[in-house]
């Protein structure tokens, strides 16, 4: 192994590991192996996965440990290649992010209240039981709100979308229950930003 070093030493050292310790050698959530498949001599075109197209940044690297060691691969290993590394957000989309969390965060800061405690129904548990449920934020064009309750939902989920007047004052169902104030305020309809599946999307 290294022999294949001093003979080749631009290779990228790898690791069979999926999270190598201070970066080096790489480890696998750094890099793509890659199995390319020449095209068929026919012309016929196959279906090829991500790890068996080439890019321009593809490189050989040298696994450093684990059964393969010592031997010589091909790599991908630059986070912005759209081929290899699709998920990683560019720049421009984490810009994006951030600035959609401020005016999220913005629009929280508009519509909180002193919290104040409501009674509320638990459908769950022992007829007519109520969970005490803090309102802490309130949008009246929509009549609702976000309540904190650690009963019910919580402490796993304890922030809800709740009706602030009308019929409907009970906790309702574990859909309108979020692990963060943030959750919950994406969901509202006080918000008018990206619902989260869009934001998964990307
Ligand atoms: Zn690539």
């Amino acid at each position: 192994m290294k022999k294949t070093l001093e003979t080749k030493p631009q290779l990228i050292q790898i690791s069979a590991a999926w999270n190598s310790r201070e970066g080096a050698p790489l480890g696998r959530n750094q890099y793509v192996e890659l199995e390319i498949k020449k095209p068929k001599a026919n012309g016929a075109s196959t279906k090829l996965s991500a790890n068996q197209k080439p890019c321009e940044k593809m490189a050989e690297a040298i696994l450093m440990d684990g059964g393969k060691r010592g031997q010589v691969v091909k790599v991908c290993a630059d986070p912005a290649c759209r081929i290899h590394h699709p998920n990683t957000p560019s720049p421009q989309q984490v810009e994006r992010e951030r600035a959609e969390e401020r005016k999220l965060v913005q629009r929280i800061r508009e519509l909180l209240v002193a919290p104040y405690p409501i009674e509320r129904a638990w459908n769950y548990g022992i007829p007519n039981e109520r969970f005490t449920c803090w309102t802490i934020l309130e949008h009246h064009p929509s009549n609702t709100g976000i309540a904190f309750c650690s009963q019910g939902f919580g402490p796993s989920n304890p922030w809800g979308l709740v009706f602030l007047a009308g019929q409907h004052m009970g906790i309702g169902m574990d859909s309108a229950w979020f692990a963060s104030l943030e959750d919950a305020m994406r969901e509202s309809a006080a918000w008018d930003g990206p619902k989260p599946d869009v934001l998964e999307a990307r």
